[in-house]
């Protein structure tokens, strides 16, 4: 279907002032919860009801007409809009924040992960495994490194193909912002929205609008209406519920979300012992049923974090054991019997010393071995040094929960992928709207796939709204 340019008006626009007091009050009452279940703040009847009324709204702001609606001026979201912008569509990119991009700037420390070398499905979770294929299959990592390369971005790999820019996040999202520039894209902060009206179809005309947006800052009409608002996590970014709250206006189904790529945190005395070994880090094999990851785990003052643990959270569920497998390149049952034969009068202490800070190895010694610290390997049976073997290789831990959405990096679940087209994006219960980027059912590995998601889904709606 051709789609025609209908705003020729393609200054970029970044609004700060507007009616403040207002726009703070609307973006919390729809950011009060993600309660699903709660009656939405957002308007989900299908007629145009709010505190304001159409016509007032209309009288104060004129109505604005787009080809293209997006909410979420993050990273799928401005990847969408520089997109579609340069095949000639008049795109406005709208949010409640007062800054795009607030995620990709805290991203990676300040240096944002921005890709990986190494971009596979196995690399993501969802309920549906292989929804994320095709974008990516369409969309590979270096798209993104040719993309920066152009404004001469500064960057360097780091470990497992992790790529982070050398000086800071900035310059990816000013890459970003100057493509969204050239391509004519509007962006407007600060504005809330109060309700999202689908318009029925004209067969006569393809180009009509098919919504009409109310927000903050007045009425918008869209051809195409893409929901690029992220999950749930760091809520003083300005993450919202709202992306699932429109899904389920139009009758898609959320899985339940939960806190990705988080520390663990631990309440029982086994926390206290974590908590007492803050700042301590060693490389692990973290693993549970399904998965295993060796990397780097940090002992903090709320529990475990550090790449091992983060990685590991993506595939935990509550109430879940993990394991932990403290020197993985050892198996310490057979050290600790050797060590026994030919030194006999060692202790285990003296044994394990090597490999561990001097107090991680009193905290495990009193965990672990309290019974035999002062005895000679002779005097130990090797079934008890296999036991303590064990919790070396296999030290077995209930966390009480995560950190939550505080801090986590993104959010698991989402909207279910199985009514939404993985080559467009768009939703196959509502023509015409869109879901790209962490609203969907989609969590990436920490290492930069997060934003590839962001990027390939970004792109590959960007070409057909
Ligand atoms: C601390 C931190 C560090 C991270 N580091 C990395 C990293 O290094 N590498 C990596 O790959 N991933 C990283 N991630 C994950 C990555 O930032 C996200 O997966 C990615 O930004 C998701 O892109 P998105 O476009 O879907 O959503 P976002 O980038 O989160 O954008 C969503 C936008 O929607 C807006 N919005 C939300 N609700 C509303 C509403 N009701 N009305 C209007 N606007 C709204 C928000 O203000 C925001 O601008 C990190 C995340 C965090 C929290």
């Amino acid at each position: 279907m051709p789609k025609q340019h209908s705003n020729s008006n393609h200054s970029t626009l970044i609004s700060h002032s507007l009616n403040s007091s207002h726009n703070l009050n609307s973006s919390q009452s729809l950011n009060s919860s993600h309660n699903l279940n709660s009656s939405h703040n957002l308007n989900t009847s299908n007629s145009l009801t709010s505190h304001h009324s159409q016509s007032a709204i209309k009288n104060k702001h004129p109505v604005n007409t787009v080809d293209v609606l997006i909410i979420g001026a993050g990273a799928s979201g401005l990847y969408c809009a520089f997109t579609a912008g340069q095949r000639g569509r008049s795109v406005l990119v709208i949010d409640h924040a007062n800054k795009p991009g607030k995620k990709i700037l805290m991203s990676g420390g300040g240096r944002c992960n921005f890709t990986n070398y190494v971009v596979e499905p196995e690399n993501f979770i969802g309920n549906n495994t292989h929804f994320c294929k095709s974008a990516l299959i369409r969309y590979n990592p270096w798209e993104f490194i040719g993309l920066i390369e152009k404004y001469s971005v500064a960057y360097h790999e780091r470990d497992y193909g992790q790529l982070f820019c050398d000086n800071s996040s900035k310059d990816i999202l000013n890459v970003l912002l100057e493509e969204c520039t050239q391509a004519g894209v509007k962006i407007q902060l600060k504005t809330s929205i109060t309700a999202i009206k689908p318009l029925s179809q004209n067969p006569q005309n393809n180009n009509a609008s098919r919504f009409i947006v109310e927000t903050s800052k007045g009425i918008i009409q869209c051809h195409s209406l893409v929901i690029a608002t992220g999950g749930l996590s760091i809520p003083t970014m300005g993450a919202t519920g709202f992306g699932y709250e429109v899904a389920e206006q139009f009758g898609h189904k959320i899985y339940p979300t939960s806190a990705g790529l988080v520390p663990f945190t631990f309440t029982d005395k086994v926390g206290e012992v974590i908590a007492s070994l803050a700042g301590i880090s060693l490389d692990v094999l973290a693993f549970n049923e399904r998965i295993a990851f060796a990397r780097p785990m940090l002992f903090t003052h709320r529990g475990l974090s550090g790449p091992a643990m983060l990685q590991l959270s993506n595939y935990w569920e509550v109430g879940e054991n993990i394991h932990i497998n403290l020197i993985p390149n050892i198996d310490v049952t057979g050290l600790l019997i050797s060590a026994k034969a030919e030194h006999p009068k060692q202790k285990v202490r003296s044994v394990l010393a090597e490999y561990f800070p001097k107090k991680l190895l009193l905290a495990l010694q009193d965990l672990h071995w309290a019974a035999f610290k002062d005895m000679e390997l002779a005097n130990i049976k090797d079934d008890d040094l296999s036991s303590i073997g064990d919790h070396i290789n296999n030290w077995t831990l209930k966390p009480s929960g995560t950190e939550g959405y505080r801090t986590a990096e993104v959010t698991r679940g989402g909207v279910a992928t199985d009514v939404v087209s993985s080559k467009t994006f768009e939703s196959k219960l509502q023509p015409n709207l869109y879901f790209i980027g962490e609203v969907l059912d989609v969590t990436g590995w920490l290492g930069g796939y997060n934003f590839q998601w962001a990027w390939a889904s970004g792109k590959a709606c960007g070409e057909v709204v």
